[in-house]
């Protein structure tokens, strides 16, 4: 009797043990296991045999997978053993839907290949159906290449965010205006009008942050520039600029204004912890100082810069001095992909190469700045850029193993000079899965090389674009 009233206890104890087992067990969205997280974190926490538990778009938990298994279940469990898991890549400036003017025109300066070609295609072709084919053809180049925020400047700006975030894509999207009628809109007023109720539209949403996107110091006056910063102080928007791209920008600006580019929109009250300046190739050490002061992000885009002999930015002394500084493509029509690992693999090199020391802009510092410093660039570091409990669920699971990555030592070593874009395996935006093992989940590839290739008769036939072969 004893005996069967202490197996009885027994029992019962040992079934509210699996009970209350069970019970601490929550039950989430998603779960990554098994793989070297790289998680960009404070302490720069690489995680061997890591994984990350996703919940209503958000990462809940981060650390080995014992841990993250003996808390959590989930209905659906990617499998990254002998993979790796990173932040989402961070493309800081884009032309999305440029993407169709790919090869329009290369091998010519930044004045020629704008004013007798892209313009001239622009003016032609750009409507809002253009924007949304284009935008499309981006979103999944960038997606198949681990990209799962950029940030944007174009026209019919609000059809892009459409199709951002019908793909699923994260994405700061600036409307253009510019002092000359353009697509879109014929007056700066009318463009700043559509802006105003683009945000309004858009504020607020989990993956579009609208934006205003000034086209630049020299096509803007600055009473527009200044109504654009008005337009933003009361609603909060990001402003996208380019600044200080060609030394003969800076020298014009000083010629017109008596001021550089930097120090002109300073004068004019202009910069401040809301802006997104992209290129910023020519800044003097006193302007970089400036710049940090007011929180002034920075987009570096070395292969457009190379492409267009723009010049070099001076990206060490930038990290050197801790400035928010991430790395962007720039349209393809300048660059001609948008692909950010061929950005990362550039920013480490070009710098030693300039600077006749290959010990600036290291492997850890390139990645870095597609990830979490690109972040900061894009004011968003408190959301997303590292692998953290809290952030929103932007991921990406990446091969260790191909023959380009083989055999393997350094994670940074590997992810910056070995690892190419079709090395992405699967891509996770605001905990959705987006690309599951290269395919795309939420775009057409071949509907949207269809519809590609459709405006490339129409864009041959409206400027005369030379093909070869014909
Ligand atoms: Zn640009």
């Amino acid at each position: 009797m004893k005996a069967s009233i202490a197996l009885v206890a027994f029992l019962l104890l040992s079934l509210s043990t699996t009970v209350v087992a069970q019970r601490r067990k929550a039950t989430v969205d998603l779960i990554i296991r098994g793989g070297t997280v790289v998680t960009m974190d404070g302490s720069r926490r690489v995680i061997d045999k890591g994984g990350v538990a996703i919940h209503n778009g958000r990462i809940l938990a981060v650390g080995k997978i014992a841990d993250i298994d003996r808390n959590y279940a989930a209905p659906e469990v990617i499998n990254a053993g002998g993979k790796v898991v990173i932040p989402g890549l961070i493309n800081g400036h884009t032309h999305v839907p440029m993407t169709l003017f790919r090869g329009i025109a290369d091998d010519l300066d930044l004045q020629e290949w704008l004013t007798k070609y892209i313009f001239p295609a622009e003016a032609k072709n750009v409507t809002e159906d253009f924007v949304r084919v284009g935008a499309r053809l981006g979103l999944a180049e960038m997606i198949r290449s681990g990209t799962t925020t950029y940030c944007d400047m174009y026209y019919f700006e609000d059809a892009i965010a459409d199709e951002t975030s019908k793909a699923g894509m994260r994405g700061v999207l600036g409307e253009t205006v510019i002092d000359f009628p353009v697509a879109d809109n014929k007056t700066y007023d009318e463009g700043l009008a559509y802006t105003e109720r683009f945000i309004n539209k858009w504020r607020g949403n989990a993956l579009i942050v609208p934006a205003i996107a000034p086209h630049a110091p020299y096509t803007v006056s600055e009473e527009h520039l200044k109504a654009a910063r008005a337009l933003s102080d009361k609603t909060g928007a990001p402003i996208v600029i380019h600044i200080s791209e060609t030394k003969r920008e800076v020298d014009d600006s000083i010629k017109a204004k008596g001021a550089s580019p930097v120090d002109y929109l300073n004068r004019i009250g202009f910069l401040n912890d809301r802006v997104i300046a992209a290129h910023m190739v020519w800044p003097t050490t006193d302007e970089l100082g400036l710049l940090k002061k007011l929180g002034v992000g920075i987009v570096h885009n070395p292969q457009s810069n190379m492409k267009l002999a723009s010049g070099v930015a001076p990206v060490p002394e930038m990290l050197k001095e801790n400035l928010p500084v991430g790395l962007g493509t720039d349209g393809a029509a300048s660059n001609n992909d948008l692909n950010l690992w061929e950005e990362i693999d550039t920013t480490a090199k070009l710098h030693k190469l300039i600077s006749k020391d290959p010990k600036v802009v290291t492997a850890e510092e390139a990645f870095e700045m597609a990830t979490i410093r690109g972040a900061r660039a894009l004011h968003l570091e408190k959301e997303i850029g590292s692998i953290e409990k809290g952030k929103r669920a932007d991921l990406v699971v990446v091969d260790l193993d191909d023959l380009n990555q083989t055999p393997f030592y350094n994670i940074y070593s590997d992810l910056v000079y070995a690892t190419k874009s079709d090395d992405v395996r699967t891509v996770i935006i605001e905990g959705r899965v987006v690309m599951r093992d290269r395919r795309l989940l939420t775009l057409n590839e071949q509907t949207i090389k269809a519809d590609a290739h459709r405006y490339r008769e129409q864009i041959i036939k409206s400027i005369g674009v030379k093909t070869v072969p014909e």
